[in-house]
C-alpha cells in the first residue's frame, strides 16, 4: 500500500535530523518512553545496548550524532528490574568459562551494575567527561520504573526525581 503524499514517514527519503540522542536498555518496556517525553520517533537517535551502558560503542554514536547530524540533547534512560542487575562480572565470565571451556579476549566487561540511579549517574559522568562531546549539548539521566511507568530524573551530582 502506498502511503498519501501527505503523509510524513520520518524514517524514509529525508536525511536524519535527531533532536536527541538517547541511549537505553535493549529491553522492550522501555519501547513507550518516547511518548512520555513527547517526542516523535523521527526526532530520536536511538542508541541501545544491554544495561545503558556509556561504553566505546554508545561514545562512538553519540560523537557522530552530536557532531555530524546535529542531535541537540542527550538522554541516557536506564531502569529498574534491568537483566543486567542480577549478577556481578565476575560471576557472569566464570560462569561462562566454565560453561565453554573457553577464555576469549573480548568482551572486556559486561557492566553488570547493582543500582540503576547510581549507575545512570556515572554514565552522565561518562558521557560529560568526553573531550569529543560538546559541553554544550545537555546531557540528562533518567530511571523508568517498569512498575509505575514513571520516569525519574537523575542528577549527576544529588539525588533523583520522580516526574
Ligand atoms: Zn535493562
Amino acid at each position: 500500500m502506498q502511503p498519501s503524499p501527505t503523509t510524513t514517514d520520518p524514517g524514509r527519503g529525508r536525511p536524519a535530523a535527531p533532536k536527541i540522542a538517547r541511549v537505553t536498555c535493549a529491553d522492550l518496556r522501555l519501547s513507550s518512553v518516547e511518548q512520555m517525553l513527547g517526542l516523535n520517533e523521527g526526532d530520536v537517535d536511538m542508541i541501545r545496548n544491554f544495561g545503558t551502558v556509556i561504553d566505546d560503542d554508545a561514545v562512538r554514536s553519540l560523537v557522530l550524532s552530536t557532531r555530524l547530524l546535529g542531535s541537540r540533547e542527550i538522554v541516557i534512560i536506564n531502569h529498574t528490574d534491568c537483566g543486567m542487575l542480577g549478577f556481578t562480572d565476575t560471576e557472569m565470565e566464570q560462569r561462562l568459562r566454565k560453561e565453554t571451556g573457553r577464555s576469549p579476549i573480548a568482551p572486556a566487561r559486561f557492566y553488570s551494575f547493582t543500582d540503576a540511579e547510581e549507575n545512570t549517574r556515572e554514565q552522565i559522568q561518562k558521557v560529560r567527561s568526553h573531550p569529543w562531546i560538546s559541553q554544550e549539548v545537555p546531557v540528562r539521566g533518567f530511571v523508568y520504573d517498569v512498575d509505575t511507568e514513571r520516569l525519574s530524573e537523575v542528577f549527576a551530582d544529588g539525588e533523583a526525581v520522580t516526574g
